[in-house]
């Protein structure tokens, strides 16, 4: 049996329905799968519900943008109650500084005689945490870019011309809301972000498990984070960072996580909520 713990749907910037991402999932033979949309849980109630009638196991997410030292890294929050008001008012907040941020990159495309409206932005994302990846794809699909790589070096990536910079909580505030919320904090893609000098710090704020797998992780980076997981005793996780059909072929598949490792994870989520009286469920189940 598989899973993969890192998927993304419409709610945030993935181009699928959670039925489709459902759906894909069955294609590809999983037994389990956990939705991380960035800085949202919105998408978790419908995936659950496409997971049951699915027959897949299914685990609440987020993926929290946060910081440590002034590098980005970005934390997984595993089994969260997705009706937790702390995290909800948190994600609010999120939220509301993505959508800012829309408008401060379009209104800097505008200034390069880019002639992109952020109604369509937002048109396009259809979603409360709107990202660069629909700026790049209304940038495509007003015919201004010819793809979306182009549309990230030209203007989206760090110290373009359209590129604004991200709110971040800090990696301990990410890992407390993410444990009020009964969860469990894992840091995901290390390897993506080369953000090896920052894991001793994060382990100290608590963090709970480190992403090995990970489709941007060659064989020998998922050694050298399993290395790393031993050596602080860290939960191990992976997925594919599935965002859809937004680019070439669809990540879905290209990580199977065996199912042990999901074992462990339920096994720590569910320690976390034995400490608090009354737990509301985080994890579903399909059939
Ligand atoms: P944001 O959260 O708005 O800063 O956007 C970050 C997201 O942009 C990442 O999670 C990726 O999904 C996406 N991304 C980053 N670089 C690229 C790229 N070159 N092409 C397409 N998507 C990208
Ligand atoms: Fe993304
Ligand atoms: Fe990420
Ligand atoms: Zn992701």
């Amino acid at each position: 049996m598989f899973a993969d713990l890192h998927l993304h749907t419409r709610f945030s910037d993935g181009t699928w329905t959670p039925e489709e991402l459902a759906s894909q999932a069955c294609s590809h033979g999983l037994a389990a799968l956990a939705l991380t949309d960035h800085d949202t849980v919105e998408g978790c109630a419908p995936m659950a519900q496409a997971c049951a009638a699915a027959g897949l196991e299914f685990i609440t997410g987020a993926e929290l943008t946060a910081q440590q030292t002034g590098d980005e890294i970005h934390i997984l929050g595993y089994g969260v109650d997705t009706r937790d008001p702390k995290l909800l008012a948190q994600i609010a907040r999120f939220q509301t500084v993505r959508q800012d941020r829309i408008r401060e990159i379009v209104l800097r495309l505008n200034r390069l005689r880019v002639p992109l409206a952020a109604e369509a932005v937002f048109a396009l994302a259809n979603c409360r945490a709107p990202g660069r990846p629909h700026v790049a794809r209304a940038l495509v699909k007003a015919g201004l870019c010819s793809n979306l790589d182009e549309a990230f070096e030209r203007f989206l990536k760090k110290n373009r011309p359209a590129w604004v910079p991200k709110f971040k909580m800090s990696a301990a505030e990410a890992i407390a809301l993410i444990h009020h919320a009964r969860g469990v904090a894992v840091l995901a893609h290390p390897g993506l972000n080369r953000t090896d000098n920052v894991i001793p710090g994060v382990v100290e704020a608590g963090l709970d498990g480190i992403e090995c797998f990970h489709t941007k992780h060659s064989p020998g980076a998922a050694r050298h984070y399993l290395e790393v997981a031993a050596r602080f005793h860290l939960l191990v996780t992976g997925g594919s960072d599935c965002h859809g059909a937004s680019k070439g072929i669809p990540l879905i598949g290209s990580v199977k996580l065996p199912y042990e490792y999901v074992e462990k994870l339920k096994d720590k989520i569910q320690q976390h909520k034995a400490v608090i009286a009354n737990p509301l469920p985080g994890v579903h189940s399909g059939c």
